[in-house]
């Protein structure tokens, strides 16, 4: 049985806690590794690694920096198929939505080889006579990232990019579900000539996290996950004196109006709530739909998820693979068993051909009529399990969207301009999409939801990411002016 080990200080490290954990390959429901499991302890020996290694780091300069992002973006371009296979071998996903994963992320890492230009700071020439006043964005120090399992490539690359770009050092603790993706980069890390020690891999659970939220020497926390472990997260972290931003879950409605080009929404529908098997954060688990667009929308979604293939990653066919765990399948599918009055299911998931095996799959599903506040409205089913919500107007839509706890994505579908310029500007989402069912956005802007999505005052990675892992310091300075001071300075004075 494959051995899964930390990574520290440049090496790979046995576990010492005697806690393990097992990684399965979720499309035929067999162990392939063991994880270690680190206990508080092991914790501690990482981020002294990451300690040690922050002073040098911290003085290395912008340009060999930024030298080594784009050899780290070079190889990980030139392994994006290796990286796909693996992640999908433990995550599940399909090998397209595997290679789009990776170059989501790798977006970051292209962000981040800008460092020299994103870390300028200001300059005021004369704020006072003889007074000039400038700044400059300084790194934190050891700062760790906490990922979730449904993007084990991205997000960590979300993260410890910019992170160390800034000239932090980095604990990453990956989800223990799928493990392997962040050792595989932090081996291309080395390889791109980042000193030991600067990036760790730390493998754990919630033992792990704990001991890092109240390390003394951990100045900062990212967090990408569930809501409740993201609250705890911000709750404890911020309670023992850190920067923490911890984003959370999602429930992303996606409002169709009549005038909306059906076939599109339907295409988008599609793909939004079934891609990756619904296991995205800004997957589209609510339509909304206004008016009598309805029967007609249902009927088009219905026809293409009828269509979808779904299986392992293995197979070139497979449209969507299975979930991460038996255990979450089964929650995911529980859904199904629809209460009198809360819906009803026009596709059941659960006769997919490809539940038959042992893999953790359950096929393409849809319920319409969801009542608003139900369970399957209310919850984060997490799964490819679509609602549809009937409203007769616009505004119902809008007050469906502002009254629910999450604030994650939301999209429009509408040809009315007009319409649309006023639900980006009114809705209360993080993330808007006008026609766009995941708008997931670019590097350059930052990603973060609102309300029960997002804990913290900054999101994640581009501008915001920038911030999160600098602080800002100002500097007022005054020198005498040589031509009128008395002071000999030992050469011909300036006139
Ligand atoms: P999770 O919250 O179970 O785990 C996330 C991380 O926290 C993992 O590293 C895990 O080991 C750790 N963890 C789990 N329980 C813990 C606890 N009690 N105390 C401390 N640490 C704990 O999330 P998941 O199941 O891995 O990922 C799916 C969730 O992540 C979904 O809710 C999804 O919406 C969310 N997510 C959000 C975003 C976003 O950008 N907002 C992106 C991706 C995923």
């Amino acid at each position: 049985m494959k051995r899964l080990q930390h990574w520290i200080g440049g090496r790979s490290v046995a576990g010492t806690s005697g806690r393990t954990a097992p990684v399965h390959d979720p499309a035929t429901g067999e162990q392939s590794a063991e994880v270690d499991l680190a206990s508080a302890a092991e914790v501690d020996t990482a981020v002294a690694a990451a300690k040690a290694a922050f002073p040098g780091w911290r003085d290395t300069s912008l340009s060999r920096r930024a030298e080594v992002m784009f050899h780290f973006r070079e190889l990980v371009d030139a392994n994006r198929k290796e990286l796909a296979q693996l992640l999908s071998a433990e995550h599940g996903k399909v090998l397209s939505d595997a290679l789009g994963e990776v170059a989501r992320g790798l977006e970051n890492v292209e962000f981040a080889c800008g460092v020299p230009h994103l870390l300028k700071g200001e300059f005021s020439e004369q704020a006072a006579t003889g007074v000039d006043v400038y700044s400059m964005r300084q790194p934190l120090g050891v700062v760790a990232g906490i990922t979730p399992f449904n993007f084990p490539a991205m997000v960590p690359m979300w993260m410890f990019a910019n992170a160390l770009a800034c000239g932090n050092t980095f604990v990453l603790k990956p989800s223990e579900k799928d493990p392997s993706c962040s050792l595989f980069l932090a081996g291309l890390l080395a390889q791109a000539g980042l000193p030991d020690g600067v990036l760790n891999v730390l493998h754990g659970d919630r033992e792990s996290v704990d001991r890092l939220l109240e390390h003394p020497d951990v100045a900062a926390l990212s967090f990408v996950g569930s809501t409740p472990v993201a609250k705890h997260v911000y709750e404890t972290g911020t309670r023992h004196g850190k920067r923490v931003q911890a984003l959370g879950g999602a429930k992303n409605h996606m409002v169709v109006l009549p005038d909306a080009d059906l076939g599109m929404a339907a295409d988008a529908a599609v793909s939004a709530a079934y891609g990756s098997a619904g296991e995205r954060c800004m997957a589209i688990s609510v339509v909304v739909a206004v008016g009598g667009v309805g029967d007609a929308l249902v009927e088009a979604i219905a026809g293409r998820a009828r269509a979808l293939t779904v299986g392992p990653a293995s197979d070139d066919a497979s449209e969507m693979g299975p979930l991460i765990s038996g255990q979450h399948r089964d929650r995911v599918a529980s859904y199904l068993d629809v209460p009198d009055g809360q819906g009803s299911v026009v596709l059941d998931g659960r006769a997919d051909p490809a539940t038959a095996g042992e893999g953790y799959f359950l096929g393409a599903s849809l319920v319409d009529h969801v009542p608003p506040g139900s369970a399957l409205h209310a919850d984060e089913v997490f799964g490819p399990v679509l609602s549809v919500v009937r409203v007769d107007t616009y505004d119902e839509a809008v007050a469906l969207v502002d009254d629910h706890p999450y604030g994650n994505g939301v999209a429009l579908f509408t040809r009315d301009g007009g319409v649309a310029r006023r639900f980006a500007s009114q809705i209360e989402c993080g993330m808007v999409g006008i026609n766009v069912p995941i708008p997931v956005p670019v590097s350059y802007y930052s990603f973060g939801g609102w309300k029960a999505s997002l804990f913290g005052d900054l999101h994640m990675y581009g501008p915001d990411g920038i911030r999160f892992y600098t602080r800002n310091k100002v500097v007022t300075s005054r020198w005498p002016d040589p031509a009128t001071s008395s002071v000999d300075l030992g050469f011909p004075q300036v006139r």
